[in-house]
Parts: structure tokens; sequence; C-alpha cells
């Protein structure tokens, strides 16, 4: 079932398009990430849709109701800012009842859902203390329990974990993904990290200039991007511009000739909009794999010297000079012990993990 539904949603700034004719189903229940570099629009969009902005046109329907003229305090929906605004002179306990407050929820019944609400957020023992005494991670937690106290249909979520170091951020987006789906509740998150949209997203909404570029699940976006400025924005690529001509091989920056499957052909010899246009290779890191020796000379092998290594532990990076350009090609120390810098590699690219995408367009 979809629950909330944008159609045609438009937002102008005197001249400019912050939003421009987004359509959207967010379905019950999912998390769907709003994913896009600064000023693409994002945190317009979420603010249209908590009723914060008017749309300059398009509408907004959450249940089969139109709410496009509804305002915010009638939506009945919870949002979390980046700056996640508690009200610093009250406790915890005060913060997470303060939209029961509001709604004149009876004293006992307040008392009662607070504590719920500690108990959720893992809280249980802190509910009189002032907000000033909190650490980051857990003034995050009493904004999140502050905005479903009164079980919103709907939480909206502006960048809640820009505020954090690397390593809470990455421990907060495990805990608020997992509250999300022990509550059911159906939430829209803005980010412009796309390792934090993969790692919490049931579906990702990559947002350029205004536009929707691609809506899926993180994985088929990963895998499957329908443009350069998605498939760059989404993980680590080599991006490499090809030339193709008509035979069952592209060649590669240096001139190099290689193999890519006949559905990727078809898919470079069209564009990926459908138009013929300037084509790209992408092969993600993970797909390029390395060796020492040319071994069986494939028509996908190349040879190059390995100019930098990252290795970080837990996984390895290793920059290849080719011939005309340079790739990555991700590993693990432990299965590439042996490689060093300036050592010569071979590079095998598999037809199949080779994609061709349209050439991101001169604006
Ligand atoms: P960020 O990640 O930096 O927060 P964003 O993707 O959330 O960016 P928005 O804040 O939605 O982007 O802004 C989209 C565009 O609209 C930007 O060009 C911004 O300058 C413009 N904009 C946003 N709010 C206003 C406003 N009140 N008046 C004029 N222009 C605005």
């Amino acid at each position: 079932m979809t629950h909330l539904t944008l159609q045609a949603v438009t937002k102008r700034f005197h001249t400019a398009y912050a939003v421009d004719h987004v359509d959207l189903a967010v379905p019950d229940g999912k998390l769907v990430c709003f994913l896009g570099p600064s000023g693409c629009g994002k945190t317009t969009l979420l603010r249209i849709i908590a009723g914060l902005e008017t749309a300059t046109s398009g509408t907004v329907a959450f249940a089969g109701r139109d709410l496009t003229r509804v305002p915010a305090n009638q939506r009945d929906f919870g949002m979390v800012f980046q700056s996640l605004a508690l009200f610093p002179h009250m406790t915890v306990a005060q913060n997470i009842a303060y939209p029961l407050r509001l709604r004149r929820v009876a004293k006992d019944a307040q008392a009662a859902r607070v504590a719920e609400l500690l108990e959720l957020i893992q809280l249980p023992h802190m509910a009189d203390r002032p907000i000033s005494r909190l650490s980051g991670g857990q003034r995050q937690r009493v904004a999140i329990a502050r905005a479903i106290a009164s079980s919103p249909k709907l939480l909206l979520l502006d960048e809640p974990l820009s505020a954090l170091d690397a390593k809470l951020r990455e421990a907060m987006q495990v805990e608020i993904r997992l509250l999300q789906q022990r509550l059911g509740i159906t939430t829209i998150m803005v980010t412009h990290d796309q390792r934090e949209a993969m790692t919490m997203a049931d579906e990702i909404v990559v947002m350029e200039k205004g536009r929707i570029a691609q809506v899926g699940k993180p994985l088929d976006i990963y895998r499957n991007p329908v443009s350069e400025f998605v498939a760059d924005f989404i993980g680590l690529g080599n991006i490499l511009p090809v030339t193709l001509d008509g035979t069952d091989r592209i060649a590669l920056p240096g001139g190099q000739q290689i193999l890519v499957d006949a559905v990727q052909r078809a898919t470079g010899t069209t564009g990926t909009t459908g138009t013929t246009g300037d084509v790209r290779l992408l092969i993600r890191p993970e797909d390029v794999s390395m060796r020492a020796v040319m071994g069986n000379p494939g028509p996908n092998v190349l040879a190059g010297k390995v100019a930098f290594i990252r290795d970080v532990g837990s996984s390895l990076e290793a920059t290849i000079e080719c011939a005309g350009f340079t790739l990555t090609a991700a590993t693990t120390p432990r299965e590439t012990p042996d490689l060093r810098v300036g050592m010569p590699i071979f590079a095998e690219l598999p037809p199949h993990a080779c994609k061709l995408i349209a050439a991101r367009t001169a604006h």
C-alpha cells in the first residue's frame, strides 16, 4: 500500500526551481532516503511534505487525503531536524512529553508513554537529566523519541546524524534503522551521505537539480545506475569514456579494446536515456580483479602498474595505471598480500561487470 504520494511537486524560489516536477510514491512502513549533493532540493522537498514549505504547484497526499494546503501542525507527522531543536532548559522526559502536552494528553498517560519511549531508546534512567548533560548520541535518541511520541504515521528526518562523529554516526544509523523496522513507521530521511543511505534505506531517491535522477533499492541503483551522475554519486566507481564502433568491442581511452555483453552494447548504442550520446564504461572496483601474471590472456585483461595502495586493514584499494587511464580495484589485504606499489599488474574487467551508461550532459 502506498501512503505518501507526490504528484508533479514543484517549488520555485523566484526564477530558480528548487524542486522540479517530482512524482513519488512512498510505500507503507518503508524507510526512503532522499540522497543527492548540496542544493539538489532534498530539504525543500522534505519541508513540502512536512507542510513547512508550500509547493508552487503539485499535490501531496497521504493515505488518500490531499494534504497540499493542510498546515504542518495538522499533518500529524514527526520530524527530526539537523539541529535536533531539543529544548535545552527541559529534562529528557519533558522534551519527550512535549508533543503529548501540546495535545493535552492526560498526565498519567504522558508519563506512561515517556517511560515506554525511554525504554525504547535505551535511556530508562535518564528521564530527569537536563539535555545539556547528554552526549550527542543520547540527544539524537531523545529527538527521535520526541518525534515519535504521539505515534505519527510518518517520520521525517533531515540529516539527523550530520553533527555526530563518524563512529557514532555509523552506530546510530543501525540503531535508527532497527527502531524504524521494529515500529514499522514509514520514514523519509534526507542525507547527502551515500553510505548512510545504502545502510538504512529500503529505497533511495537520488536527486539532481530538483529532479529525481533515479529511484530504487540501494543495490539495484548501485549495480544499475541510469546515468553517470548516479553512478558517480553512489559508491566508488571507475567511469571511463569509451568509443563504440558497432562491433562486439568497445575502445578504452588508451585505444585498448575490450568485450562487453550484448545487452550492454545495446544500451550503449542507444544511450541509457534513449538518445544517442557520449557513453561511459562503469566498472565497480570490487569487480576489477588483479593478478601478477598474465595467465590466461583473455580479451579483457589489461596490463598496468600499481600506483597507490590504500590498505585500511579490512579492505584494500589499489590504483592501477594503465595506458591512457587509471583504474581502482578493491580487494582485501588477505587476498592480495604481495601487492606492492610500482609492481606490474594485470587487471581483468569481466564482461558482465562492464556497464555502459549515458555520459553526464553539459549544463
Ligand atoms: P543541502 O544538502 O545543502 O541542505 P539540499 O539538497 O537540501 O541541500 P535545498 O536546501 O532544498 O537543497 O535547496 C535547493 C535549492 O533551493 C538551493 O539552490 C537553495 O539555494 C534554494 N533555496 C532553498 N531555500 C530557499 C529559500 N528560502 N529562498 C531561496 N532559495 C532557496
